[in-house]
């Protein structure tokens, strides 16, 4: 497959040049393998970017221990595993997500249970997930986890979800596969909630090609996450498994994709604001389309992806005419995330909420958001989006 050079990508890898290098230091070593000096490298970069700063940390006073593995899929999936979620258990999850936060609930022959969102974020509402877990609980379920999910970048109402997690006491599971270097009240996403979850997918703000981490609180965490990922073979110089383990530790070579993505991360999320500001400009004048941002200081997005939102009572274009005339012209866009609760593979789940997830997949878009945008590309999208009459 050849890259279409003008086509304007949603987005696209961008790299930064070093990675090539870590990559021949594997080749050197002859570390071509789930383990060695590239997977211990980005680990130590990935903590060092999510540790806590000095200043009290109302979250991050916990420890910050990272393991990387071969996707976000499957930090999820161990996640759930270290909490004991298992058959007949119920988890709380964000409707309005990507299948993949759902999927290894179903693994585990737990059930999920969808939560609608709130439309300052247009993440979990912490009103319906708490008015969720009363009805639950009233029926006698047993509610093992909540999975939030910081959706395009921008953070969820941590303290909010936090206060919830806390009362009832069932721990958070934080997606933040789409928030790496996002923060609520200075601190960074990942590690908000009990456990969390970063993805370095094709399309993230940074990536590995494919791959994902897990954050966990303790290094006891961290160790069993070690042995899952490597099929749970016992301590023992032969192979003795008392337990059924996964293969879902990162190559060694990928890893090394990983350092040299780390060293322009912070360079990556400018970009992708600056994309934001841009699409906030051009329609600042539109009152029929809004742009998700920041709801208040709280929130530091890095915008994986710029998104907007059509008002149907303002004008009559509808979102898949904007992907449609943006297509005509070779750039990609993307409908929102469709609400889980309205997924076909989902029928019969339960659902608590209104219709904001809905509404949010009826009326809005994913616009091109990559931080290698040229100023070119930009002025392309900006003609074509500006002759639209709303
Ligand atoms: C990408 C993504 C994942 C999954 O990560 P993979 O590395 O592709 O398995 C999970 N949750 C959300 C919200 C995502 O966007």
């Amino acid at each position: 497959m050849i890259e279409d050079k003008s086509r304007i990508w949603l987005s696209s890898p961008h790299m930064s040049g070093d990675e090539q290098k870590y990559i021949k230091e594997a080749f050197d070593e002859n570390w071509i393998a789930p383990l060695g000096s590239n997977i211990l490298g980005f680990e130590k970069d990935l903590e060092d970017y999510l540790r806590p700063e000095k200043e009290t940390a109302p979250y991050n006073d916990k420890g910050v221990n990272v393991t990387v593995l071969n996707s976000g899929t499957a930090a999820i999936h161990l996640a759930l595993i270290l909490l004991g979620v298992g058959k007949g258990d119920e988890v709380l999850v964000q409707s309005h997500t990507h299948i993949a936060s759902v999927n290894p609930v179903v693994y585990l022959g737990a059930t999920p249970v969808f939560i609608d969102s709130e439309t300052d974020t247009w993440n979990m509402c912490p009103d319906t997930l708490e008015e969720a877990i009363k009805d639950r609980l009233g029926k006698g379920k047993k509610i093992k986890a909540i999975i939030a999910v910081h959706l395009y970048g921008m953070p969820y109402k941590a303290d909010e979800i936090n206060a919830v997690s806390q009362k009832y006491n069932i721990p958070v599971i934080e997606d933040s596969a789409e928030a790496l270097g996002s923060r609520y009240k200075g601190k960074m996403c990942g590690t908000l909630g009990d456990i969390g979850v970063l993805s370095f997918n094709g399309n993230k703000i940074i990536t590995t090609s494919g791959g994902g981490a897990i954050i966990t609180a303790s290094q006891d965490q961290k160790d069993r996450v070690m042995y899952l990922a490597s099929q749970a073979k016992d301590n023992v110089p032969y192979y003795q498994h008392r337990e059924i383990g996964y293969n879902y530790k990162m190559s060694n070579i990928v890893a090394g994709i990983g350092r040299g993505q780390m060293e322009v991360l912070e360079e990556r999320i400018v970009l992708r604001r600056e994309v934001n500001d841009f699409y906030k400009s051009l329609f600042s004048d539109n009152e029929a389309v809004s742009i998700l941002t920041e709801p208040d200081e709280r929130f530091y997005s890095n915008y994986w992806l710029s998104t907007l939102l059509l008002d149907p009572k303002l004008t009559k274009v509808v979102p898949s005419d904007i992907r449609k005339i943006l297509e005509s012209k070779n750039i990609e866009s993307r409908p929102l995330w469709k609400p889980m609760h309205l997924q076909p593979v989902f029928d019969g789940c339960m659902y608590y909420g209104g219709n904001i997830s809905e509404n949010l997949f009826n009326n809005g878009l994913c616009l091109p958001s990559g931080s290698n945008l040229t100023p070119e590309q930009k002025e392309k999208i900006f003609d074509v989006l500006n002759k639209i009459s709303f």
